[in-house]
């Protein structure tokens, strides 16, 4: 069947708007719904789930890593991983725009009974430095410092990406200290793109990783948890305490496979279109401090005009997008998002 959306009767409503709230907004194209309706399944929980087994294989090949498990969400993968690496009462030191600390609905505190250390980052980026000083020294008064957590790309950074060379510092730091060192790689392939680098790079870097296929992958449902066999071991069953034991799971795993085949060179599309529009934004008179497009996302302030009542604006002309903050409006470029569609974007904004 043609990778071709007019082709295919969507038995759902068509939205006329161009919808840039989020890339978690795609819907399966017709030729990965074709995949996962050939999905050989079984029972995920008796491990017996073939397309389950087959994209955890692949993605565990793909990173270098010794094992992964495929889960529900990036929420529920990252909770997983701190789960893993924590001990109630310690500390994880992130950025303070985190996801993980930021939209997870307390999760760290609700799962793991552990605290953060919030660093003020560059765009959603920590160095090596500043992770240095926030690891508490061996002191009863202190929760032990015992988890890195990084997230490339950086969502409220703007998509921004983290310089490899600084991570491997990052990493030498976890290594001196016998701390944990996650990824939050929910748009890891989105970094990979941007800076030209590899899966099996990050697999031999971090401890764990998380990757989201439901974001700029355009799969329905979905995200992998990576690290070694007796980590995904236990991973298996903080997933199943959460009540994330899923039965024939294979249906969205093969989406999942289908999108690494097919969706992740595309992504430059996706960047490509956020500097088009970034490039004509540059010039409105209702934007300042436009974070530098590095991926996917657009990130900037408003001037003379509050972000709520541009989001509306903007509705009122067919393009839907987040306030992110009272000031702040995000544009996230994702599959479902057309050449046409973009041109239609940069005519609408130079018109408001
Ligand atoms: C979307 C996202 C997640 C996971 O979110 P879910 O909606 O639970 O899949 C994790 N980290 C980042 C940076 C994200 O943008």
């Amino acid at each position: 069947m043609p990778d071709d959306r007019s082709f295919f009767q969507y038995p759902i409503f068509e939205t006329q708007m161009i919808d840039l709230r989020s890339d978690t907004v795609t819907r399966p194209t017709p030729g990965m719904l074709q995949a996962m309706m050939q999905a050989a399944t079984g029972d995920d929980v008796f491990g017996e789930d073939p397309a389950v087994n087959e994209l955890e294989a692949r993605c565990a090949a793909m990173f270098r890593m010794e094992a992964a498990l495929f889960c529900s969400s990036g929420t529920q993968t990252n909770q997983i991983a701190i789960k893993c690496h924590t001990q109630p009462g310690n500390e994880v030191i992130c950025d303070a725009d985190a996801h993980i600390y930021q939209y997870e609905a307390g999760g760290i505190a609700f799962n793991s009974g552990a605290s953060v250390r919030l660093l003020p980052g560059d765009r959603g980026r920590i160095t090596a430095a500043q992770v240095l000083t926030a690891i508490n020294p061996d002191d009863v008064h202190k929760p032990a410092s015992t988890l890195v957590c990084i997230e490339n790309t950086s969502n409220r950074g703007g998509g921004s990406c983290y310089d490899f060379e600084e991570l491997k510092k990052i990493q030498e730091v976890c290594r001196a200290h016998g701390m944990g060192f996650h990824l939050d790689g929910a748009r890891l392939f989105n970094a990979l793109i941007a800076r030209g680098e590899t899966a099996g790079q990050y697999g031999t870097l971090f401890d764990s990783i998380s990757v989201c296929f439901s974001k700029g992958l355009g799969c329905p449902v979905g995200s992998v948890l990576l690290g070694n066999k007796t980590f995904i071991a236990r991973a298996r069953r903080f997933r199943k305490v959460l009540g994330g034991g899923m039965r024939q799971a294979g249906i969205l795993a093969a989406a999942g496979t289908y999108a690494l085949e097919h969706h992740i060179d595309r992504l430059q599309t996706d960047h490509l279109h956020a500097a088009a529009i970034a490039g004509e934004l540059q010039h409105c008179h209702f934007v300042e401090n436009l974070l530098p497009v590095a991926t996917n996302i657009i990130i900037f302030e408003t001037r003379g005009i509050t972000a709520s009542d541009l989001v509306t604006r903007l509705g009122a002309q067919g393009i839907l997008c987040n306030a992110v903050a009272p000031s702040r409006v995000r544009f996230v470029l994702h599959l479902d998002i057309t050449e046409r569609m973009v041109q239609q974007v940069i005519e609408k904004i130079r018109s408001i």
